[in-house]
């Protein structure tokens, strides 16, 4: 009989396989894993920006890519990108594959040639841009957030932006200090385009039908985690204790 200890030796051997071989777009280091990708799955409005903040904080090793915050400066500064996803944004809807794969793929993989660790926050959001994305990178953990709908209605309809710089405040736990108002600037909060009730709806019924498939398709890779709950606070911690471990294997493996 196999002693629970020899047991967790044995697992602890198998795993780094998946973790630190196979990384063919991670430069020229005799092909190991020098970093790491990170996937964010979820609903829209449950908490993929608060919890990709929280682990930037605590783990200052990853690159943020985030394809909402992306297009919504390509929306400010016009860009033809802008000008061309607004029309799908300010409706709720996905903008279009090939738009999206282009933006983030330049990126992401300039980041893993010079063995930046990636944190990816809204993207792949559809099959055919996880496909995309495996053919360049390979993507380690994904952290699914599985929040109910009703948290998510009541809190994006508690959402307000400056639209000059992205702040984000919510009424409820976040409220800025001057009701309607930019903490620092003092200018105007406005809701987001497709932060009213109409767009939610249908960013739900997208996640549903266009999202949701890659649950499965990261959980039969064996690289997802799921996190429930309804408070980005409270699902925290457990998400650092995952990761923590994950990124033990790099401490170990260095000597
Ligand atoms: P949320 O997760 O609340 O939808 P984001 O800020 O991540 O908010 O995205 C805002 C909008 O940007 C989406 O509703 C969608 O129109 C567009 N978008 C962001 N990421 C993608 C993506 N990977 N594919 C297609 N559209 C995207």
């Amino acid at each position: 009989m196999r002693l629970p200890q020899q047991q967790q030796q044995e697992e602890k051997q198998r795993q780094p396989q998946r973790r630190w071989q196979s990384a063919a777009t991670c430069g020229d280091n005799g092909g190991e894993r020098c970093a790491h990708s990170l996937l964010i799955l979820g609903k829209p409005g449950g908490g993929k920006g608060t919890i990709s903040g929280k682990i930037l904080q605590d783990f200052p090793v990853f690159r943020h890519v985030s394809t909402g915050d992306e297009l919504r400066q390509h929306v400010r500064e016009e860009t033809s990108l802008g000008i061309e996803a607004k029309k799908y944004m300010n409706d709720g809807l996905l903008v279009p594959d090939e738009l999206i794969i282009q933006m983030v793929m330049d990126d992401a993989v300039d980041a893993m040639k010079k063995c930046q660790s990636l944190l990816l926050d809204g993207f792949p959001r559809t099959m055919e841009q996880a496909v995309a994305l495996d053919k360049n990178i390979d993507v380690d953990m994904v952290i699914n957030l599985n929040i109910p709908n009703e948290t998510i209605i009541e809190r994006i309809s508690d959402r307000w932006i400056h639209p000059g710089s992205g702040r984000i405040y919510n009424l409820s736990y976040k409220p800025p200090k001057v009701d309607g108002k930019d903490d620092e600037t003092g200018e105007a909060l406005v809701q987001r385009e497709d932060d009213k009730p109409e767009s939610v709806q249908k960013r739900l019924e997208n996640y549903e039908e266009a999202t949701a498939p890659l649950v499965d398709y990261y959980a039969t890779k064996g690289v997802l985690q799921t996190f429930s709950g309804t408070m980005s606070d409270v699902i925290y911690p457990e998400v650092k204790v995952w990761l923590d471990e994950q990124l033990m294997d790099d401490i170990e493996a260095t000597y």
